[in-house]
């Protein structure tokens, strides 16, 4: 029997509308709304499509967009100083510095400087040490994003064998931390895993964040696995994801598109993130 489709877009879409109700819950409050600044250095074109859809969505759901868009040659020194008074503005409450940053500045250095309090990417080195020690912390949105998604496709974690393939900062090892607390049994793969299907096929739940087209093939699956596709491969026709899907629907119970699965959840867990370190500022430290 084909799998049941996890219709990403339809979850983001009903989590922004959940985020704006509490947006405007939180406004009525503090009579300000929550805040997020975009610190875009340089003009990029890709990065400016990314940071337009953040702030577009951001004022869709009632919060207040912060949008810098300092010259590529900005120095070292005022780049620091403008992280800096964001993270002194109370007005702001997330701060997201769009990577890359041009080639004489520190994209590490810049991100790692946002407060952790402020850290609505969630991918600071105090953010990573909090999740790492299950301490409350602002979370990156991609690995929250699934999690929500597992919870749609009807997965069920506590003891769960689950099958991370990717181990990046951004996603692979912020996935494996997430799916720890939620009690699963996490096994994280890579470029040297050896026998990389039969590590697949253990999976209860098998997440796939490589950035390689379709190369999680449909014997590689569980029979019953709800399977999530991270991967965004764009060739000449279309986006492909890492999952074969033709042949995982057949064999998976739930399963990510490519695109409209994880994509559309990413923004709209930043908003909420936007919403949670709001919240966050009013609570004691
Ligand atoms: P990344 O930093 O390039 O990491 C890729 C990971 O895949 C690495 O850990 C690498 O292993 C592993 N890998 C590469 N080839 C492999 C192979 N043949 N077998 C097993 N593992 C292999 O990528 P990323 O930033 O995590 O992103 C991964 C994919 O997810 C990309 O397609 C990206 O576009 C997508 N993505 C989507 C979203 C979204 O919002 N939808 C967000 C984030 C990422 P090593 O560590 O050994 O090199």
């Amino acid at each position: 029997m084909a799998a049941r489709i996890i219709d990403g877009k339809a979850v983001a879409a009903r989590l922004r509308a959940q985020v704006a109700q509490d947006v405007a819950a939180f406004t009525a409050e503090h009579g300000r709304p929550p805040g997020l600044a975009t610190v875009l250095i340089g003009d990029d074109p890709a990065s400016a499509v990314y940071v337009n859809g953040k702030q577009k969505a951001s004022k869709e759901v009632g919060i207040a967009g912060f949008d810098h868009r300092p010259p590529g040659d900005i120095s070292r020194e005022s780049a620091i100083a403008l992280v800096q008074e964001l993270n002194d503005d109370p007005a702001v409450n997330g701060i997201l510095v769009q990577l890359p940053v041009p080639d004489h500045l520190d994209g590490v250095e810049l991100t790692g400087l946002v407060s952790p309090r402020k850290d609505v990417d969630g991918l600071t080195p105090i953010s990573a040490g909090l999740l790492a020690l299950g301490r409350p912390g602002l979370r990156p949105c991609t690995p929250t994003g699934v999690i929500d998604l597992l919870a749609e496709g009807g997965a069920h974690l506590e003891g769960a064998e689950a099958v991370v393939i990717g181990r990046s900062n951004l996603f692979g090892k912020p996935m494996a931390q997430l799916l720890l607390q939620h009690n699963a049994t996490v096994t994280v793969c890579h470029s040297r895993t050896h026998d990389l299907p039969a590590v697949c096929r253990r999976a209860d739940i098998l997440i796939a964040a490589v950035g390689r087209a379709e190369m999680v093939r449909g014997d590689w699956i569980k029979p019953g696995a709800v399977v999530i596709d991270v991967g965004m491969n764009r060739t000449p026709e279309r986006l492909l994801g890492d999952v074969a899907f033709d042949e995982a629907v057949e064999v998976a119970s739930a399963i990510t598109p490519v695109p409209g699965g994880v994509g559309p959840m990413t923004i709209a867990c930043l908003l909420r993130n936007t919403l949670l370190a709001a919240r966050m500022a009013h609570s004691p430290a």
